[in-house]
């Protein structure tokens, strides 16, 4: 299993390590991690209800919600379920948000929504029980672009296909220690170890979908950097200085320029390696 998670570029994914219960924390107003410890899920608090994003696998789901009533917070009143992407380490937990909020509505892509509701089966690289979960229907298809707007709460989502066909990365205006920032939620980039770029595609057009995705990633605003998993934007380290007192631990634009070049330094190195 870790060696299918290696990620594109940097260390890899402990996937024995990776839903360890961490303690919610604060982001900015009204925006918690609400995650284990790598597997990532946030939660947004408005007076209209409460929207979460992404839902871990199955053991980071129940974390999720134990988490969101740690903070105070009625887990009945999601009211919006949004996702990065259809992978069991990030769609699993999805089910046991909405047992505990059956109103709720979830929101997926249109290439990742069919393979959320048929619980994992139909990616092309991922097959086998052990990537299989329990589905959920999404409510909505989103389209590129769309925003999702709930109490205030406006989250655009943009389609950075290549991880996933509808790998979805997420954007939104956040108040951290009294100013607006902008926020963003990195699908992934990872090339896992046996996708295929070049004349044999995992998936026709997974190239092309890379390629574009890098010019939209680098193209987004992202002053608070996050992502699916906390070891894409550090997590650990500005956690720790968000503990010391550093109310924006989380805005870090150079982090994010620096961590976007990366990627696509290890997915260039990649297609190169596979097509010389
Ligand atoms: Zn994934």
């Amino acid at each position: 299993m870790a060696a299918v998670f290696m990620s594109g570029g940097s260390s890899a994914q402990d996937a024995s390590n990776w839903a360890t219960p961490v303690k919610p924390f604060k982001i900015g107003e009204n925006v918690y991690y609400v995650g284990a410890s790598d597997l990532a899920a946030y939660l947004f608090v408005s007076k209209a209800g409460l929207i979460v994003l992404d839902g871990g696998d199955a053991v980071t789901g129940r974390q999720v919600v134990a988490n969101i009533r740690t903070l105070g917070f009625d887990p009945a009143q999601v009211k919006v379920l949004l996702n990065t992407h259809q992978h069991f380490d990030h769609a699993a937990g999805l089910a046991e948000i909405k047992r505990n909020a059956p109103g709720l509505k979830l929101f997926a892509s249109a290439a990742d929504g069919p393979i959320i509701a048929a619980g994992g089966r139909g990616d092309p690289f991922l097959k086998g029980e052990r990537f299989y979960y329990e589905p959920v229907k999404p409510d909505v298809t989103l389209k590129d672009g769309q925003t999702v707007k709930l109490g205030g709460w406006a989250l655009t989502a943009h389609v950075t296909g290549g991880h996933t066909k509808g790998c979805t990365t997420w954007t939104f205006p956040v108040t951290v220690a009294g100013k607006v920032r902008q926020g963003l939620v990195h699908c992934s980039s990872s090339v896992l170890s046996g996708y295929k770029l070049g004349k044999s595609e995992t998936y026709p057009g997974i190239t092309s979908d890379f390629e574009k995705s890098f010019a939209t990633w680098k193209a987004l605003p992202c002053e608070v950097f996050l992502g699916s998993h906390g070891q894409f934007f550090g997590m650990d380290a500005k956690r720790k200085a968000l503990d010391a007192g550093k109310l924006d631990a989380f805005v870090d634009p150079a982090g994010c320029r620096a961590f976007y070049a990366g990627a696509e330094a290890a997915f260039r190195a990649e297609f190169k390696r596979q097509n010389p």
